[in-house]
């Protein structure tokens, strides 16, 4: 192997190792067959007991109630803002702007009806979670972003809806218990926190479905979806057995309040410093600061510095802290699959650079 990196890609990004060991011996020869992963056919046994299997952790783990069906599909979670206005839009909808992905979604939406932003957090360059809002009793539904991937602030907290709630978790899903029953949809890339790229999850509360007027074109309808097992069409398989795999190993670790707690931990670690480092400022207000994505910048004052503490940090094998171009400075993802290690190594990273520059 190559020398030691600490992993802090926001996507895709790091996965456990030995979903990577599996999924490369599973390309060698799945499960006995002696044919790859990417040359079996999707209508066999060992396939389907592979979608069971991964259907059953996600319900598993997320404690998801009968009355959902998940399905796993193409598209990123860029797609699920189509699918979501496709299958859920009728009069009008209301959308949380809390970033860049809250707004590419809201734009799917308004190319096929009425739909506005509630509230919004732009004016300070979304740095914040808005609060107090409004939402009419009237909408079809509201969208949030749980957690914002540029930004670096997330809605802890399952909030209390009067319209049936819709949710991007995509970046961070399967870190902390989350009380499903409270959406009408959850859905997601898995290549923020529980998979590689290639598929998206969507978990539906199956009488929130079959409200909507409009034709809905067969691939973009979650009925035929549900239906067909995720199976309609081929499905993206190489993602799911790793997604499948990387379920297997958060289950291993005690799931999701075992998970949390480490990355609760990581999360506070990494901002204890960036609040005590004189260099370094957060960027996002501290009580919406988000447990995966953390963002921060170079001191006011210090800021020629930045360019420079990037190359410190690469020469002790940091990966992927380079702030998103619309904050600028750094960002660290510390997904579920980031160790305690990795974040405390850029901890040292900064206290050193702190040190030579005093
Ligand atoms: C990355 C991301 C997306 C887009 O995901 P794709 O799978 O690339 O389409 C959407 N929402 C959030 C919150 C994200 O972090």
């Amino acid at each position: 192997m190559s020398k030691p990196v600490h992993v802090f890609n926001a996507g895709p990004c790091l996965l456990p190792q030995v979903a990577i060991d599996n999924a490369i011996a599973a390309l060698k020869d799945f499960k006995g067959t002696g044919v790859s992963l990417i040359s079996i056919s999707h209508r066999t046994k060992e396939w389907e007991s592979v979608m069971d299997e991964c259907r059953a952790l996600w319900k598993e783990l997320l404690c998801i109630p009968d009355d959902y069906e998940t399905v796993f599909l193409g598209g990123g979670a860029s797609l699920q803002f189509l699918y979501v206005a496709m299958n859920f839009l009728e009069k009008k909808a209301g959308y949380l702007d809390t970033g860049v992905w809250a707004s590419k979604a809201l734009k799917e939406a308004r190319g096929l009806g009425n739909a506005y932003a509630v509230a919004s957090s732009a004016d300070r360059n979304y740095c914040y979670i808005p609060k107090g809002y409004e939402i009419p009793s009237d909408l079809d539904y509201l969208h949030i972003t749980t957690n914002n991937t540029i930004y670096g602030t997330e809605i802890k907290q399952d909030i209390d809806c009067p319209v049936p709630l819709i949710a991007d978790m995509s970046s961070d899903i399967l870190s902390r218990r989350v009380d499903v029953s409270k959406y009408a949809m959850i859905y997601g890339g898995a290549q923020k926190n529980a998979g590689p790229a290639g598929v998206a999850f969507a978990i539906i509360r199956k009488d929130a479905l079959g409200k909507v007027s409009r034709y809905i074109p067969t691939m973009l309808d979650y009925r035929v979806h549900i239906d067909k097992g995720s199976m309609f069409n081929t499905p993206p398989v190489f993602s799911i057995f790793v997604m499948t795999e990387t379920l297997k190993w958060l289950k291993a670790q005690g799931g999701l309040d075992a998970i949390h707690e480490r990355d609760v931990r990581k999360a506070e670690t990494l901002y204890a410093e960036i609040d005590r480092n004189s260099l370094f400022t957060g960027t996002a207000d501290k009580e919406d600061r988000s447990i995966m994505n953390v963002c921060f910048v170079m001191a006011p004052g210090r800021e020629a510095l930045q360019d420079e503490f990037l190359a410190f940090a690469k020469e002790r094998g940091m990966v992927g802290i380079k702030g998103h171009r619309s904050v600028g400075g750094f960002r660290a993802s510390i997904y579920n699959a980031c160790t305690q290690e990795d974040v405390e190594a850029l901890v040292k990273a900064m206290q050193d650079f702190e040190s030579l520059k005093k």
